[in-house]
């Protein structure tokens, strides 16, 4: 059952269940060397979205803007926009700026592609950053939006049909940790492929103390593989409720370049899946044994936690793509999800996740699309949840259930080392399954009136 029957005469949001669209084209744009995120709005926003994005990677973030006023809500904010660029510039050498628009500039209209155009036009005797931009109304979508539309339009703004091919293979991961975009790229070579992973926030968002402050951090995809990508072998895109215009249908249909789209290679299945693709793109006839010895030390940690695991009934929420690769990963170790929630809709949720767990689970879970925090405690209320699994946004109501919450994706602000989560392919999919079985033999172990100390 999808949709939200309430939302038709609700009036308000009550802790959504999503971020703000241009803060997921900010953390896009973060994932490219040399670049500056900007928004096209007012100052505050970029201050929220600095201080939600630095609370989880606990890194410096710079967010430009250009800083519009009431009177630009009237005159518009295209000499701002201009001006901002030109600051940006002038402060960070920036060999990319990424330009956002907010709610404020989508609902005067401004025209970002023409205001671009005219600054080209106006400063052209200048050494000139490439400027990509992105419309992200936050009224319409969410964080997971805004980022996904940020990686179509840095393919689609900047591949240049001229580039020469390579060997090279996009990979589009979407919105997985630093610590996940580390072990991919280790993953890809150890193929022997070259991966181009774009965003690529595994420095950017999770560097190394220095001695001297970065005003943009080291790391990212480079902008001239970003152009190259129009002469890659193939590419690979991560999300089963991406929409039509993602980055890797954009390089298949303009330069003819194969693209596997995957589920996030979460769960035994979902590693499976990548490492099928990655044999195939390879010509290996199977895994590297290394990867077979983690697939198989997962099968039997899945064999000696089933006891702690088998039937619990779990809640998911959080960002569509992640919230199907969760949903798939519970079932496929005996976990009954009950309850999936997204402030998301219209993608096709309900029915990826069928996808996802045919064959597998007994009974779907209830799937609520385009949902705050207060519809899903209302739905869970009857559900008795033993388990919670997502961002730290739903830590409250996990406490009112008395349930362990499994932080996962983005934002974490209650704990400490969200940015090196691992939740990909085996090795991710194992300390993934280790918290949950952990969290719930302390539960258990907490609620005891005796307690033990062996298990
Ligand atoms: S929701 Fe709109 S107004 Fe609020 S921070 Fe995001 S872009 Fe700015």
């Amino acid at each position: 059952m999808t949709g939200n029957p309430a939302s038709k005469n609700a009036v308000s949001t009550t802790n959504a269940c999503k971020l703000c669209t241009p803060l997921g084209a900010s953390l896009a744009f973060k994932g490219v060397e040399g670049a500056v995120p900007f928004l096209h709005g007012s100052q505050g926003c970029a201050t929220y979205m600095r201080r939600y994005i630095i609370s989880h990677f606990r890194e410096p973030i710079d967010i430009a803007s250009s800083a519009l006023g009431e009177k630009h809500a009237v005159y518009g904010g295209g000499p701002n926009l201009k001006k901002g660029i030109l600051n940006v510039m002038k402060k960070y050498s920036p060999s990319l700026v990424g330009v956002a628009s907010t709610c404020l500039t989508e609902t005067i209209g401004d025209d970002m592609g023409l205001i671009l155009h005219e600054f080209r036009n106006d400063f052209g005797d200048l050494d000139l950053p490439d400027v990509v931009h992105v419309s992200t109304p936050s009224y319409q979508g969410t964080h997971s939006d805004g980022f996904n539309r940020a990686v179509h339009a840095l393919v689609d703004q900047l591949a240049d049909p001229e580039a020469a091919k390579s060997e090279r293979v996009a990979l589009f991961p979407g919105m997985v940790s630093p610590a996940d975009i580390r072990l991919l790229k280790d993953i890809f070579r150890e193929y022997g492929l070259t991966p181009t992973v774009l965003p690529d926030i595994s420095e950017t968002l999770d560097g190394p103390a220095l001695e001297d402050y970065e005003p943009v951090a080291s790391g990212g995809t480079p902008v001239s593989e970003i152009k190259a990508l129009s002469g890659a072998a193939a590419s690979v895109e991560f999300g089963s409720c991406l929409p039509k215009d993602s980055a890797g249908l954009c390089l298949e249909k303009r330069f003819g370049i194969e693209n596997d789209r995957l589920r996030i290679p979460l769960g035994i299945r979902g590693a499976d899946a990548l490492h099928d693709v990655l044999c195939e793109l390879s010509g290996l006839e199977c895994m590297p044994r290394r990867y077979k010895l983690e697939r198989g030390r997962l099968v039997d940690a899945y064999v000696d936690g089933h006891k702690y695991v088998f039937g619990k009934r779990a809640v998911v929420y959080g960002e569509e793509n992640l919230v199907v690769a969760l949903t798939a990963f519970l079932a496929e170790i005996g976990v009954q999800p009950v309850l999936v929630g997204t402030g998301a809709e219209g993608k096709g949720i309900a029915a990826s996740i069928e996808a996802a767990c045919e064959g597998v689970l007994p009974e779907l879970p209830l799937v609520r699309e385009g949902v705050d925090f207060h519809d899903i405690a209302e739905e869970a209320e009857t559900m008795s949840p033993e388990l919670v699994l997502g961002n730290s946004k739903g830590q409250r109501y996990a406490r009112a259930w008395n349930a362990p919450l499994i932080r996962v994706g983005f934002p974490i602000h209650d704990r400490f080392g969200g940015q090196r989560l691992k939740t990909v392919s085996y090795e991710g999919t194992q300390e993934l399954y280790d918290r949950i079985v952990n969290a719930l033999i302390e539960k258990k172990q907490s609620d005891s009136p005796v307690g033990w100390g062996y298990i």
